[in-house]
């Protein structure tokens, strides 16, 4: 249902203190543990029925009309109830549908509450396999196994699209990237993306090596925005405010610098250890230095294979 009043930004749960968003490190169980009384759902309205949600975890996208709400990841399970009371204020129809960007648990934490209730979820191959160590041990990386109601029911290799409230919805998987199995959600007509953790927004991002993720990939899954991008472009990050492309190239340009100089370390025969304490980053700290040394330990990872 479109709403012509809606506000552009408008708090859904009051006036409670900023939200401090999660570390994308925070996945799973650590996370799921904090309090989450006092998170608020913030919506933003990006087309009359096209809102990015932010709480505690990763950006939520939600499209909403006559056939449903379809939304992209779910944050946490304590969040389910705050969730859905901000797509009630946007529609009057249940959640049918939750596309997963990948497996952590900041992404796919209401995936039982919401499958549970009814909603078909849907993901990449890799996420199914990633959350259900039971049946696929061979790739598991730090997962629990999740309950039933929590797996997808819809999975794909390649990709797939979504007609749907009167949308094409293209979610393309780009491989080895976050993780092995996260995907970037375009909505042409509306020129916006959703990348998931393939981007952080003015932060070095987490790269999950042990689930299988490498810098190769999450550069590639930049270029592919942004050679999809034009100037109104916006950008849903995976952690972060909404983004034009000036942010992702600049993003992407950090990227490929990091790379370059963690390169030419590992092609002197430098170990992990002195990879770091070569400190490659320190002149780009300042702008991004969140945790700067797990990242330059994972793109040490991705490069040398280990
Ligand atoms: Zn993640």
């Amino acid at each position: 249902m479109r709403n012509p009043l809606w506000s552009r930004r408008n708090r859904i749960a009051g006036v409670a203190a900023a939200v401090v968003l999660a570390g994308g490190a925070a996945a799973g169980p650590v996370a799921g543990q904090q309090d989450m009384s006092q998170v608020e759902i913030e919506t933003v309205q990006l087309e009359g029925d096209l809102f990015m949600l932010m709480g505690r975890g990763g950006n939520i996208g939600l499209s909403v009309g006559d056939d449903g709400a379809f939304l992209i990841d779910d944050q946490f399970a304590p969040l389910t109830g705050k969730i859905l009371a901000a797509v009630a204020e946007v529609t009057d129809q249940p959640v049918r549908w939750v596309l997963n960007t990948h497996w952590h648990g900041d992404h796919t934490g209401g995936n039982e509450n919401l499958g549970g209730a009814g909603a078909m979820i849907v993901a990449h191959r890799n996420v199914y396999r990633r959350m259900n160590p039971a049946e696929f041990a061979d790739v598991v990386g730090r997962s629990d196994q999740a309950a039933r109601a929590a797996l997808p029911v819809v999975t794909f290799a390649d990709g797939v699209t979504f007609h749907w409230n009167g949308r094409h919805i293209d979610v393309t998987h780009v491989g080895e990237a976050h993780t092995d199995g996260d995907v970037i959600v375009h909505f042409p007509r509306a020129n916006v993306f959703h990348m998931g953790d393939t981007f952080f927004r003015g932060r070095y991002p987490f790269i999950d090596v042990d689930s299988g993720g490498g810098v190769d990939g999450v550069i590639a899954a930049a270029n592919l925005v942004l050679e999809r991008s034009s100037g109104g472009t916006r950008i849903i990050p995976g952690h972060g405010d909404l983004a034009a492309p000036e942010h992702l190239r600049a993003y992407r340009d950090m990227l490929e610098t990091v790379r370059m100089r963690v390169a030419s370390l590992v092609a002197n025969g430098r170990t992990e250890d002195q990879v770091v304490a070569a400190a490659p980053t320190s002149d780009l700290d300042g702008v991004w230095g969140d945790n700067p040394e797990r990242f330059v330990r994972a793109v040490y990872k991705s490069l040398s294979g280990t």
